[in-house]
């Protein structure tokens, strides 16, 4: 699609000088680009340690993998994240816990304690549009029960709790680097951590395993992968990032404009922000009215020939046929209704004003469309 996606990266020459010096230099992979890429996510989260792997699916895979979660632990989870934040344990064995979530596609903190068996293992919390889960009552509970948190944070680079930046909160925290994520190098994601054991174990995994030493020395020391960052991406880390609170400042412009234009909408919601946080607003949600759920594909369609990049996140996971044969049919009240509700429409940092104005414009004459509908 185009300009009007309903998320996509901006690209600058600064970002493509970077990477084209790269090419022309000797190391293409895993090198000072990496490691100065890196340095930069420690500096802007606070976080003691961040490691960069190619993408955030591999992240959270070896996240999992230094936390030893294992065949048989359950872990409990949003089912309202793409399919990777869950795919990545149930690769390693363990049983997907799902919890429902709130109004807002976030968990649902208060329904967790309920869903907590000797079997848990940990907590995996999504920050849904880069709006923060409530993340210290989430905490508390992990305490109390010995649990390790988890946060999917690929939607919330940029994203803050009070003063707080996340990233250096959690035992774990990964974000994504995807074209189209809070900033891009790519494909690319990173885990952030504050455990000094985890870094360690998670340098290792990366690179199959391999501490090099002196001279042609080295050692295997576990098993391992080739999860490495490209050189090239790390480039674009180091100046995406420099520009990260840019976007996402050009991103709260678009959003706090809809905020303004939709509050009084009849055919649908929106969600709240909380006064005390920054979200990243990787995307904009509008969550259509129970009484005009039924016409959902035919408002996508008509957005769509609108002009209008829209998408939907996210048919609940275990809605899909893979989890369904392995762990049978499930429902959650919410999570199915946000299901029928959720639109994202096109909020990033390469959007103008008069973008966003025609965006609403013709989110509200299609809308009208449907009034009556809803009536009878
Ligand atoms: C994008 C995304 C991922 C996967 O990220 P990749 O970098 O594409 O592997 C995982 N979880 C969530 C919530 C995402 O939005």
């Amino acid at each position: 699609m185009s300009r009007l996606d309903y998320s996509t990266q901006l690209i600058e020459q600064d970002d493509i000088d970077g990477v084209i010096e790269v090419l022309k230099s000797p190391y293409l992979t895993q090198g000072k680009k990496v490691a100065e890429f890196e340095l930069a996510l420690c500096k802007y989260t606070k976080a003691k340690h961040a490691i960069a792997f190619n993408s955030a699916t591999s992240a959270l895979f070896s996240s999992y993998s230094v936390a030893c979660i294992d065949a048989g632990d359950e872990i409990i989870t949003s089912p309202i994240s793409f399919v990777s934040t869950s795919n990545m344990f149930v690769q390693l064995g363990a049983i997907p816990i799902w919890c429902d979530v709130k109004e807002d596609g976030n968990i649902d903190e208060e329904k967790i304690e309920q869903l907590i068996t000797p079997k848990t293992k940990a907590i995996v919390p999504v920050h849904f549009a880069g709006k923060a889960v409530e993340i210290e009552k989430i905490h508390k509970l992990a305490k109390k029960h010995n649990l390790l948190v988890i946060e999917d944070a690929s939607h919330a680079l940029g994203s803050s709790i009070s003063d707080k930046k996340i990233g250096s909160l959690s035992d774990m925290t990964i974000f994504s680097f995807h074209a189209i994520k809070p900033i891009t190098t790519s494909e690319g994601g990173a885990v952030l951590t504050d455990n000094d054991e985890h870094a360690k174990k998670l340098r290792l995994i990366r690179s199959h395993g391999i501490l090099k030493q002196e001279l042609w020395h080295s050692d295997m020391l576990s098993l391992g992968y080739n999860f490495r960052m490209t050189e090239m991406a790390a480039s674009l880390g180091i100046t995406q990032i420099k520009k990260l609170d840019r976007f996402v400042q050009s991103r709260d412009k678009i959003a706090l404009y809809y905020d303004e234009r939709f509050k009084d909408a009849e055919l649908f919601n929106i969600i709240k922000q909380k006064e005390k946080n920054i979200t990243s607003h990787h995307l904009y949600p509008i969550l259509l009215d129970p009484k005009i759920h039924s016409f959902k594909e035919s408002i996508f369609k008509e957005l769509q020939e609108g002009g209008l990049g829209v998408q939907v996140h996210y048919k609940p996971i275990y809605q899909n046929s893979f989890y369904k044969e392995r762990f049978g049919n499930f429902s959650l009240t919410t999570a199915d209704s946000f299901y029928k509700s959720e639109i994202s429409i096109p909020c990033h940092q390469n959007m103008s004003l008069k973008e966003a104005k025609f965006v609403a414009d013709t989110i509200f004459e299609i809308l009208t469309k449907y009034k009556e509908q809803k009536k009878s």
